[in-house]
């Protein structure tokens, strides 16, 4: 009997794990609650409106054969997902992973769309990506799967239709590659390096593509820390800083607080494992280990004992910087960590559980939809560069880009304090009201 009772108990605990995991439950759930609170406080909104703006409005499913390198055939499966045509193009990053799957996918199209309202440009969300594992594949390998995964949503893609760019696992690379495949079936399609941004700069990239990600996100801290809104840290000069991830996102926002702001990064963990070292980290020099270690991981960095991710997220410090994956905070450990302030690089590390007892805690959450903004921002200014023909220097893409993010910032900030709301509460009030005002203005065709 009592071994029965087990069984159920493990299978409920099971389940209800299984839901603080769920990304598109928990996207679709704080989008329903901002559509609660505004029906409450604002307007009321149509139910056939709500289930048109939360629903995505196109989506594909490709499986597609390469040759891999030993002369076999392997079938991969892709996807793209536009989420919103309130405004079009659709923009979103092209991610390779074994976890990626159509539920992810969809998540993560929703909260391109939520994002571009919160840094107010004019996109709807989309996103794609191919289960694979691009560690254990090579250089001709995955060029081959570009070729073809791009060929199989070509219909989808195009400089006023869709517009990808880099996500996990993909990189600069991926994005010439896919402006060349667009190109060989599309020669005359005009202005056509604006069909994919995060190119390198000899094709149509924008300067300060690359880092923007962590650079948007380190303006939003900047921010933060100066108008005195984190408890318990009043500068940002040697603060601790703990990063999980260190690939695009993580090894950036790493380096420019070490370099531009004198923060001490005592943490950094990847994919293989973590690294503490009170004394603070110079990221190129683990970036330079990463890079000529045989599994292509930071751990064994100065023969620093290898730390497991729990350890890693709750040992101590200012700033945690989660810049790997979603569902990384979760309720089970939240009690335990320690930072003052969270800055979502990554798009939902932090489960719904996890959010309320950091929250709680009183520890300050910058969500991801605004701090990570900054990578879809200059993204943005990379289409507008090509459509228009420019090439904007350094300078002026980063004045550009820190006014986008403070403003941001000073809007969900704003409604948080209207409203008495949290940051990721704020953040997804202001860009669902946005929406519905869009989709009102727009109308219902025919
Ligand atoms: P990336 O592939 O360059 O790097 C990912 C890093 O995360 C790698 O270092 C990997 O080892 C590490 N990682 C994976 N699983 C991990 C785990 N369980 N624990 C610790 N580390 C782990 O990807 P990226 O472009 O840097 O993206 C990182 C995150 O930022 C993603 O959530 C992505 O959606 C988000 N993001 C990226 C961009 C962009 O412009 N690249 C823009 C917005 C948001």
């Amino acid at each position: 009997m009592n071994g029965g009772k087990e069984i159920v108990m493990s299978n409920q605990l099971t389940q209800e794990k299984k839901e603080e995991l769920d990304f598109l439950r928990r996207t679709r759930f704080e989008f329903r609650r901002a559509i609660q609170f505004i029906n409450e406080k604002v307007k009321p909104t149509d139910e056939g409106m709500v289930d048109y703006m939360e629903q995505a409005f196109r989506q594909s499913s490709v499986r597609f054969p390469i040759y891999m390198d030993n002369g076999s055939i392997k079938v991969f499966t892709g996807y793209r997902v536009h989420h919103s045509r309130l405004f079009e193009p659709t923009k979103g990053g092209i991610r390779y992973s074994p976890d990626v799957d159509l539920n992810m996918i969809n998540a993560l199209a929703f909260e391109m769309t939520l994002k571009c309202f919160v840094v107010d440009l004019p996109y709807g969300g989309a996103k794609g990506g191919v289960c694979c594992d691009p560690k254990k594949m090579s250089r001709q390998e995955l060029d081959r799967l570009t070729r073809r995964y791009t060929y199989e949503i070509m219909p989808m893609i195009g400089p006023d239709l869709d517009v990808p760019a880099p996500d996990i696992g993909t990189s600069e690379r991926e994005m010439g590659i896919i402006y060349d495949t667009y190109m060989m079936f599309n020669p005359n399609a005009p202005y056509a390096t604006a069909v994919v941004t995060g190119k390198p700069l000899s094709i149509g990239g924008s300067k300060g593509r690359k880092e923007a990600t962590a650079q948007g996100g380190a303006f939003v801290l900047e921010e933060a820390v100066g108008k005195r809104h984190v408890k318990g840290l009043a500068s940002l000069k040697d603060a601790t800083v703990i990063v999980q991830g260190f690939g695009n996102v993580g090894f950036n926002i790493a380096n420019i607080l070490h370099e531009n702001y004198q923060c001490r990064i005592v943490g950094i963990c990847d994919s293989g494992g973590g690294i503490y070292y009170k004394k603070g980290f110079d990221p190129k020099d683990v970036l330079n280990y990463k890079a000529q270690s045989p599994n292509r991981s930071i751990v064994g960095y100065n023969e620093l004992e290898p730390k497991n991710a729990n350890q890693m997220l709750t040992s101590a410090c200012d700033i945690l910087v989660p810049a790997a994956k979603e569902n990384q905070l979760l309720g089970s450990f939240a009690k335990e960590i320690k930072a003052k302030v969270i800055l979502e690089l990554a798009n939902g590390p932090t489960s719904n559980l996890a959010h309320e007892i950091l929250v709680d805690q009183g520890v300050y959450i910058l969500p991801d939809i605004l701090a990570n903004a900054g990578g879809v921002t200059v993204s943005y200014f990379e289409w507008l560069q090509n459509k228009a023909g420019e090439n904007w220097d350094l300078s002026t893409v980063k004045d550009k880009l820190r006014l986008k993010m403070t403003s941001a910032y000073g809007s969900i900030v704003d409604t948080a304090e209207k409203y008495d709301l949290d940051m990721r509460k704020a953040a997804y009030v202001f860009a669902t009201n946005k929406m519905i005002e869009v989709a009102s203005c727009r109308g219902i065709f025919p």
